[in-house]
């Protein structure tokens, strides 16, 4: 049989071609996406008078008001929910849509879909991802937002005045504070951008394996680009004084933490490269690392890049177009009528922390 070259391009538009033609079977105009949007709200499309509590039927779904047929007055049938403001529905059915059947699509794709600007698509997955946001639960872990800088290729309000996008986590962190975490927040960022070393050789490898205990691997775990102070190890590890710096000085024998000023530590210019070198340090650390690339192949093969404001909702969309167990078909849509109205200015007031919360399906 002949070799199939298949080309990655081809069969992501191939996907998105797909979806799109069977939402369009399902949902083919803006008059039935309001129908259903109503009736996701309404059961029976039975719609209560907030006056006069009359339960009135809803006929016509699709002009979003009605005359209350006791006390006359006009009700507003999606007041007060999170599809208030929508002026049409089939760009968010759609974005819906295509985030439950966990096929990816860019804002700009799905703008040329359904004929809007990209920017409305935009703030339709943001608004979404909020929703996402809000359903994860304790099943998270706190990745510091830092190991995510190779994404920050977008400008926001946030990011300071003729500076790279990626300033912006300095600045970030800055507001926090302190002025020398600052400083040495900058130098992370650049440590963040910095060249792979040569791999390890196998002798190294082997010494690693050998001086790199469970003891090591776990400091390992609690490492990220954001320093960490001995004695907050020493609390968060509870091993003896001498245990925890023997085994910090094993790691930075090779590079994999590295000593700050202030006896603080970050993860070491080789953590990257060895983790993938070696299985034995790879199972240690890996949740974290595993996240971040994951999320940054996200970003390389559907955005391009992102600004460090809405790096959450940018990790909130992946969580929701891949983990398919929680955000399986008419999750999200449900999700959305049991929230409340997102604002634009929320929107705009927006600003991921430093900590971003990651589900940790996303490890799996
Ligand atoms: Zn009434």
């Amino acid at each position: 049989m002949a070799k199939k070259v298949v080309d990655p391009k081809l069969q992501r538009k191939k996907k998105i071609a797909d979806c799109w033609e069977k939402f369009l079977k399902k949902h083919p105009d803006e008059k039935t996406c309001s129908i259903f949007a109503v009736k996701m709200h309404f059961k029976d499309l039975v719609v209560s008078c907030p006056q006069c509590g009359f339960a009135n039927k809803c006929t016509e779904p699709e002009n979003r008001s009605l005359k209350c047929a006791k006390c006359k007055k006009k009700i507003w049938i999606l007041s007060g929910t999170f599809f208030r403001k929508v002026r049409r529905f089939q760009p968010w059915m759609a974005a819906i849509w295509f985030i439950e059947r966990g096929v990816e699509i860019t804002a700009a794709e799905l703008a040329r879909l359904v004929s809007v600007a990209t920017s409305t698509v935009l703030a339709i997955f943001k608004k979404l991802s909020v929703v996402v946001e809000s359903q994860m639960g304790k099943e998270i872990d706190l990745i510091a937002s830092a190991k995510f800088v190779k994404s920050f290729m977008r400008r926001s309000r946030e990011t300071p005045a003729g500076k790279h996008p990626r300033e912006e986590e300095t600045a970030a962190f800055s507001q926090r504070g302190n002025k020398s975490d600052s400083a040495l927040h900058a130098q992370q960022i650049h440590r963040a951008n910095r060249a792979p070393r040569p791999a390890l050789t196998q002798e190294e490898l082997d010494l690693a394996n050998k001086l790199i205990g469970e003891t090591e691997k776990y400091i390992l775990s609690l490492l990220s680009l954001t320093p960490i102070r001995f004695d907050e190890l020493h609390l968060q590890t509870e091993l003896s004084i001498e245990n925890l710096s023997a085994a910090l000085m094993n790691l930075e024998l090779f590079e994999l933490l590295e000593r700050l000023p202030g006896d603080q530590f970050i993860l070491g210019v080789r953590a990257d490269l060895s983790l993938t070198q070696s299985p034995q340090v790879q199972a240690s650390n890996s949740q974290k690392d595993k996240v971040v690339s994951r999320f940054l192949d996200f970003v390389r093969s559907n955005h391009g890049g992102l600004s460090r404001k809405y790096l959450q909702c940018y990790v909130s969309l992946l969580w929701a177009f891949t983990d398919k167990v929680r955000w399986k078909k008419g999750s999200l849509i449900k999700a959305c009528v049991a929230f409340r109205e997102v604002t634009d200015d929320e929107l705009i007031a927006y600003v991921t922390p430093l900590k971003v919360a990651t589900p940790i399906a996303l490890a799996a």
